[in-house]
């Protein structure tokens, strides 16, 4: 019998490392070779060209379109000489990944031939032929359809022979279709705020930017093994398979050296990264075996969000040349840790000042306060929004569980930044009056220790303070991060223009500057004290402490959505300039039939995968059983075959019973599924995909796991979960 997994494994475990092509020289100089950077802007743009492209670039101004057939002119010589023919708009559909429609330069010459051209009316805009991509109703709407822009801020890039263009997806009345266009809109609008604010504190900030450092979580598995795996190549993570008897327990692999296979992978990568101008940084094992981390220096959240994306087919593709297939999904396997992806957050001026850094006077510090206890506002009042931002129909498998992070958004301080919180809360209005006799000498606990107390950071916390940024830990290792980046930063601008009000209607009032500031601060560091928490997240107490703290503490996808539509949310996102209603309810149609779409596909790959492997297999072993069982009564007498036989026919029962409870399972999901289809609302469709439909996922995967248990090895067509994991 030719066996596709004994096939498999031995493939997989006879295969050599990749032979690697490192090139001679060192990072630097071939660091964005393949980026359209400032650098050959300046060598391929007439001087003038240049200048204001930059200020574009620089100062969201727009672009001319006198402009733009010179820039396209430039890249189009640029992108030649390295050979390309083709370009493509790349853009970010709410669909997830990344999409890209590629046209050759080509065009009639006139004469019956073709030349070569690129002009700026297709650098700066184009019609995808996007009717396929799912908006939500936004089109049918409006009977509009959409465009993709060029967004300058983000560098134009080559992948193989193609020029890929950064753009925004946008239908014609406006309403964005992409992850892009609302994050460029979160970002000027936490810009805006920030500004505001530092101006209180220094005159001369007039930019502020948010950074992003992206710290990737990820599984490697041989290829061969997952195209043995029916349910990993169709829906990226095990939905059978009982745990290996040695797993995570020892944790031997986040300290073990990384296998040679998987370096040459990522030194490979990393080359590839880095000629793309990914500035990536950290390689290392991580928790679970076969699971990896990677990370690059943190830069503009913009361009760390495309960045990312295109980490993430890179990924894919370079796995493919080494033999691997990369599992992005949020939890692959069943009992080890599943991988996110840490969003580092942070805020900083273009004077160089990071504004969640404690400085060294006193204004730098009210500073910082100002902005960690503003941020724990924006986090606090939209704790819940925050969550469904990061929920999908993947990650919801991910958060709870007990690893990081749990279902419930708070925030980790760590002890010393909670200490001078609460000694600012206490201060009396004393404090207070002694402060203004000494000027700006606050009785401010030292902050610059802070620096200090990086080492006791609480893994368990979904939102935590690291030294001199936050680090959202609940995003899915396979989410655009925009996504929740976008809330993020909205939320953070909403609460910042509230503080300015807050603080100037004091000041109007005849209080000081500073006075007002440190009033305000007592006032929001009361009101935000619910979503900070130091202890334990996994543990049951916290999730009783947070009902009563009244924290979201849903954790259902399809209800956690909802967050979306809410009065609070609306407001928040009209009144900042990032979403309208209609857009927010368009999405909302996205998220709840992608989410019915994911499960959809699961629970017919368990259904297909259970009948046809798991069933047939256990069935046969059972026929073996059973002819033993023949055998034993024909050679021996009936008590001693009775007494031999005992265990083969508590097994062939065993058997029995659990196939029978695996195909009475499948019928009755399949049924769910047929009751939800008719359902017309995509809400309650989801919904019903949740309660009714994967609720069934469980149990048939219990009985299929015992099968495994008690199958002859020999028969199991799915490669176990040992051979997936130690490669
Ligand atoms: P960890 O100890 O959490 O692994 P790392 O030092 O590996 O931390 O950093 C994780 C990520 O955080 C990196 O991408 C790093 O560049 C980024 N980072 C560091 N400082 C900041 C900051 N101020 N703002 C945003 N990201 C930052
Ligand atoms: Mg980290």
């Amino acid at each position: 019998m030719s066996h596709l997994r004994f096939n498999a494994v031995e493939k997989a475990f006879s295969k050599a490392p990749l032979a690697l092509e490192t090139p001679q020289e060192r990072p630097e100089s071939f660091y964005a070779v393949n980026v359209f950077d400032r650098e050959k802007m300046f060598q391929y743009l007439p001087a003038e060209v240049y200048k204001e492209l930059v200020n574009v670039i620089d100062n969201g101004v727009p672009l001319d379109r006198g402009i733009a057939d010179a820039v396209a002119k430039g890249m189009q010589k640029w992108a030649s000489e390295k050979g390309v023919t083709h370009y493509t708009h790349w853009f970010q559909p709410l669909t997830g990944g990344t999409a890209e429609k590629h046209e050759s330069f080509l065009e009639y010459n006139g004469k019956g031939g073709v030349l070569e051209e690129f002009s700026g009316k297709v650098l700066v805009q184009q019609e995808p032929d996007a009717s396929s991509f799912p908006n939500g109703g936004i089109r049918n709407t409006f009977e509009a359809r959409g465009y993709t822009a060029w967004d300058a801020s983000s560098p134009v890039f080559i992948i193989d022979d193609t020029l890929c263009i950064p753009t925004i997806f946008i239908s014609y009345t406006g309403e964005s279709l992409d992850y892009k266009a609302p994050l460029l809109r979160s970002l000027r609008a936490v810009d805006k705020a920030a500004v505001d604010v530092c101006r209180y504190f220094s005159a001369d900030v007039t930019k502020v930017s948010a950074y992003l450092g992206i710290e990737q979580e990820y599984f490697l598995v041989d290829a061969d093994l997952c195209t043995a795996r029916p349910d990993l190549l169709l829906t990226g993570r095990t939905l059978l398979g009982h745990e290996a008897a040695k797993n995570q327990q020892l944790e031997d692999h986040y300290f073990g050296s990384i296998p040679e296979r998987v370096v040459n992978f990522m030194r490979d990568l990393e080359i590839r990264g880095l000629k793309l101008g990914i500035p990536l940084k950290t390689r290392h094992n991580e928790v679970a075996p076969g699971q990896f981390e990677l990370a690059p220096i943190y830069e503009e959240c913009n361009l760390a969000v495309d960045h990312n994306m295109i980490l993430m087919s890179l990924m894919q593709k370079t796995a493919k040349d080494h033999g691997f297939r990369v599992l992005l999904h949020e939890k692959p396997f069943k009992g080890i840790n599943g991988s996110g992806k840490h969003c580092n957050w942070s805020l900083g001026t273009d004077k160089g000042t990071l504004l969640f850094a404690p400085g060294k006077s006193d204004n730098d510090n009210l500073r910082f306060i100002t902005f960690v206890v503003n941020t724990l506002m924006a986090v606090y009042h939209h704790n819940g929004l925050l969550k469904a931002s990061i929920m999908s129909a993947t990650n919801e498998h991910r958060l709870g569980a007990n690893e990081a992070p749990p279902a419930i958004i708070s925030s980790f301080l760590g002890t010393q930044l909670s200490a001078m919180l609460d000694a600012l809360e206490q201060c009396g209005s004393e404090a207070l009056e002694g402060g203004r006799k000494k000027g700006l000498k606050f009785d401010l606990p030292q902050v610059p220790e802070i620096m200090v107390d990086t080492t006791d950071r609480n893994r368990t916390s979904p939102f935590a303070f690291t030294g001199n940024r936050f680090e959202f830990r609940a995003v899915g290792s396979e989410a655009n991060c925009a996504t929740s980046m976008i809330v993020l930063n909205t939320a953070v601008a909403e609460q910042l223009v509230k503080f300015k009000a807050d603080v100037d209607e004091l000041i109007t009032a005849g209080l000081s500057p500073n006075d007002a500031i440190f009033k305000v601060l007592r006032e929001y560091i009361k009101e935000c004290k619910p979503i900070r928490f130091e202890g334990n997240g996994y543990s049951d107490e916290w999730k009783a402490e947070a009902a009563r703290r009244g924290l979201d503490c849903e954790a259902s996808a399809p209800k956690l959505f909802d967050h979306y539509l809410s009065e609070s949310s609306v407001r928040m996102f009209e009144s900042m300039g990032v979403m309208n209603r209609i857009e927010l309810q368009a999405r909302n149609e996205v998220k709840w039939e992608t989410y019915t779409k994911k499960i959809q596909i699961e629970s017919r790959v368990l259904g297909d995968i259970s009948l046809n492997h798991v069933i047939p297999v256990a069935k046969e072993y059972q026929k073996m059983l059973m002819d033993s069982v023949h055998r034993m009564q024909q050679i021996f007498d009936a008590d001693e075959a009775s007494e031999l036989a005992a265990d083969n026919l508590r097994l062939i029962r065993e058997i029995s019973a659990h196939c029978k409870a695996i195909v009475d399972n499948v019928h009755a999901m399949v049924q769910a599924r047929k009751r939800a289809n008719i359902l017309e609302s995509e809400r309650e469709k989801a919904i019903a995909y949740h309660d009714e439909v994967e609720s069934y996922f469980d149990v048939i995967r219990y009985h299929s796991d015992k099968l495994e248990l008690i199958v002859d090895n020999r028969l199991w067509t799915l490669p176990k979960y040992r051979e997936l994991l130690y490669i």
